[in-house]
């Protein structure tokens, strides 16, 4: 049983990284960006409410993300545990999901920062060639990421619950990273 948090900015390698961890140990990867791309693509209610904030690289208002959180974490399958990537990303989000996790009676294990160098970040989002992977919405989603999600770091420090990783390396370097952490 592992609860996991990804924290990183946008490029950082997230996405990869959970996908792969959640195999692994056998949990569900649940990216709310993910479940975003989704709901668009499908144009249901939500797709349609978010899908703007998505195409500029703005955070879609806490309304629309905490109900569809709390729905997913209450969901069967996430009694083995999970990872969250793209959760939460403000301190609004944050205290929401500790409340979340206290009701359900659940703690989260660890929250894992990947941290990587500004450079590596662009050249990683141009290089992966997503809607919202273009130079203007790249310089927003960093600002925003620096603004509003950053202080995520200290937030988790502060619950003895950060572990830094250096996203830098290969994949399968920080693969290996996060399993010292984690210990499967
Ligand atoms: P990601 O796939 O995590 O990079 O997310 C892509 C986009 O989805 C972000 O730029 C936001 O517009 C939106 N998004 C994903 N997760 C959240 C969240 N927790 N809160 C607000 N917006 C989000």
């Amino acid at each position: 049983m592992t609860r996991l948090i990804f924290l990183g900015p946008p490029g950082a390698g997230k996405g990869t990284q959970a996908e792969i961890l959640a195999k692994k140990l056998e949990i569900p990867h649940i990216s709310t960006g993910e479940i975003l791309r989704e709901a668009i693509a499908q144009q249901t209610t939500l797709g349609i409410e978010a899908k703007n904030y998505v195409d500029n690289g703005d955070l879609v208002p806490n309304e629309l993300i905490l109900d569809l959180v709390k729905e997913r974490l209450s969901q069967e399958d996430t009694k083995k545990g999970w990872i969250l990537d793209g959760f939460p990303r403000n301190v609004h989000q944050a205290s929401f999901l500790d409340e979340l996790l206290a009701q359900l009676n659940q703690a989260c294990d660890y929250v894992l920062n990947l941290d990587v160098q500004d450079e590596v970040l662009i050249e990683r989002l141009l290089a992966r060639g997503r809607k919202d992977d273009n130079k203007d919405t790249i310089t927003n989603r960093l600002e925003v990421y620096r603004q509003q999600t950053a202080p995520l770091i200290d937030y988790y420090q502060k619950h003895n619950l950060l572990n830094q990783v250096n996203g830098d390396l290969t994949l399968n370097e920080v693969h290996e990273s996060l399993l010292a952490i984690v210990k499967p």
